[in-house]
């Protein structure tokens, strides 16, 4: 049975090179897939990974039509077995929708790969849609950390290297990348509630005086069990 699948993570997770992992073992047997991107590292019509591998791949513009765009190729006389979307975050609740036809109507596997929640931990309206009409979700557990060490959980915007928390949904920006004064960094809950980045958490360790006022000043009650969730944090690591 084909079958829609959206693989969740947050930034800097490892998804594009799942994605490029997953069309690599599938044109290894012989499948033909078609590679959807938008915006990605390595320019127009691309999906590239951190580790270097790059895909050629069709640019998703805002009014693609997935499913038409698919009929034409098969009638044209191409052939698709499977199709990966990245960042999927990106796509409209109705393109997702429209994955979901090219899945039930076409018989053709989507592999979807997105972020899930915004910089506001908000859902992008397209992650949601995914997940409301995904056959399966996978969420991919991720090896990215925050700076205290902990499992990074959250995206985190920056602006001119202070964290924000309001702002555009979609702004275009990378890990360490800073696209002119907006950049992104993944955090654990912990310190994105806290609004703490690396760059400021190594502020407060050389003065206490920055740390943001939302800070607490004791801390956190131990609850019954005694169990302490979170490490503490080592300012400074990464
Ligand atoms: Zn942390």
């Amino acid at each position: 049975m084909p079958e829609l699948v959206f693989f969740s993570g947050t930034m800097d997770c490892g998804k594009s090179t799942l994605a490029l992992q997953i069309e690599h073992n599938r044109s290894a047997r012989g499948l033909q897939g078609m590679i959807f991107t938008r915006d990605d590292r390595a320019g127009v019509g691309k999906l590239s990974s951190r580790l270097g591998l790059v895909a050629e791949a069709v640019e998703v513009a805002e009014d693609l039509n997935f499913q038409q765009h698919l009929v034409r190729h098969l009638t044209a006389g191409g052939r698709t077995d499977y199709v990966i979307v990245d960042e999927a975050q990106f796509l409209s609740p109705e393109q997702v929708e429209q994955l979901a036809r090219v899945v039930d109507e076409l018989g053709i596997d989507v592999y979807a790969f997105g972020i899930a929640t915004d910089f506001r931990t908000r859902l992008f309206p397209g992650s949601q849609r995914l997940m409301e009409l995904a056959d399966r979700l996978e969420t991919l557990q991720v090896e990215a950390l925050c700076w205290c060490g902990a499992r990074a959980t959250h995206n985190a915007r920056t602006v001119g290297g202070r964290m924000v928390v309001e702002g555009a949904q979609v702004v275009v920006g990378d890990v360490g990348e800073p696209s002119g004064e907006v950049g992104y960094e993944v955090l654990c809950r912990r310190h994105h509630r806290r609004r703490l980045t690396a760059a400021s958490a190594r502020a407060g360790a050389l003065s206490p005086d920055v740390l943001p006022v939302d800070e607490p000043s004791a801390a956190p009650p131990v609850p019954p069990g005694g169990k302490v969730s979170a490490p503490a944090p080592r300012a400074g690591s990464h």
